[in-house]
């Protein structure tokens, strides 16, 4: 599991953020003998594109793309992915629609003039995209189980099951006001899950500013982590306002609160976590 983009909301490139990183969300799973499976396409996709382009030099790039919403930090990346511009690429795109629209329509509303030049059916690539909001997907040798989660609109986590292996992607997720209890589909998506990646994007104190903004702290991710029984956690999806010492700051205290058998890591761009 790769992190190419970690940060929420808006990009936020700064000497402050250069240690974890400034792009939004993109994250990809890569198993032996397997097309990739990217998860959002943020602007951390734009790395991706130029190392999966370097990497499969003149043969055609193949992937997934499992996008959790459509709001723009989880999208914004897509025009800039390279590979777009390679005949013989083909990426396939599920997640949820959005305002009566599906999400080929959302995507080609901004992939598109008056936002971007060119649509993307005029791109030399062959994209293909898909709704997909409660339901078990086949991605090569992967069962992917997508589910609904509370956020501020359709959102959607992703479970990810590989040969027993399996990676839980819940970004974005609403805590409750109690930060106490959690939604029966969060903690089905992130059962005994080796890696949970999750929202923690606030600070108690901005939490209580916030609380209906569609996010969750550090502190609720691991009581979500320790509850569905996941192996290890990475905090995701920081707030573009936190610097590095801040998120420095945060896992530490994440740390502190996790029970014994719980491991939490913060992600940051270029992380690479083998499982
Ligand atoms: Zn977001
Ligand atoms: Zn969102």
């Amino acid at each position: 599991v790769t992190f190419y983009g970690v940060r929420g909301s808006c990009p936020c490139p700064s000497p402050s953020t250069r240690r974890y990183g400034g792009n939004t969300p993109c994250v990809t799973v890569q198993a032996a003998g397997e097309s990739p499976i990217i998860l959002d396409l943020g602007t951390g996709v734009r790395e991706l594109g130029r190392l999966a382009s370097l990497a499969t030099m003149d043969a055609p790039f193949r992937a997934t793309a499992l996008v959790s919403h459509v709001h723009l930090d989880h999208i914004q990346g897509l025009p800039f992915f390279s590979p777009l511009s390679r005949p013989g690429t083909m990426l396939d795109i599920y997640g949820p629609p959005d305002g009566g629209r599906s999400l080929a329509e959302v995507l080609d509303g901004i992939v598109g003039p008056p936002y971007f030049p060119v649509h993307l059916a005029d791109l030399p690539a062959s994209v293909r995209c898909t709704d997909a909001l409660d339901t078990v997907l086949a991605v090569g040798n992967a069962r992917v189980v997508v589910a609904p989660i509370p956020h501020t609109g359709p959102t959607v986590g992703y479970r990810i099951e590989w040969h027993g292996v399996t990676v839980a992607y819940v970004t974005d997720h609403q805590a409750p006001l109690d930060h106490d209890s959690v939604d029966e589909r969060v903690l089905e998506l992130a059962d005994g899950a080796d890696l949970l990646v999750h929202d923690a994007q606030y600070t108690s104190e901005e939490f209580a500013l916030r609380s209906t903004w569609g996010h969750g702290t550090p502190h609720y991710a691991v009581r979500v982590a320790a509850l569905a029984g996941a192996k290890r956690l990475a905090l995701f999806h920081h707030d573009p306002a936190h610097d590095d010492d801040d998120l420095d700051r945060l896992l530490a205290e994440a740390q502190d609160g996790a029970p014994a058998g719980l491991e939490v890591i913060s992600a940051r761009e270029g992380l690479c976590v083998r499982l």
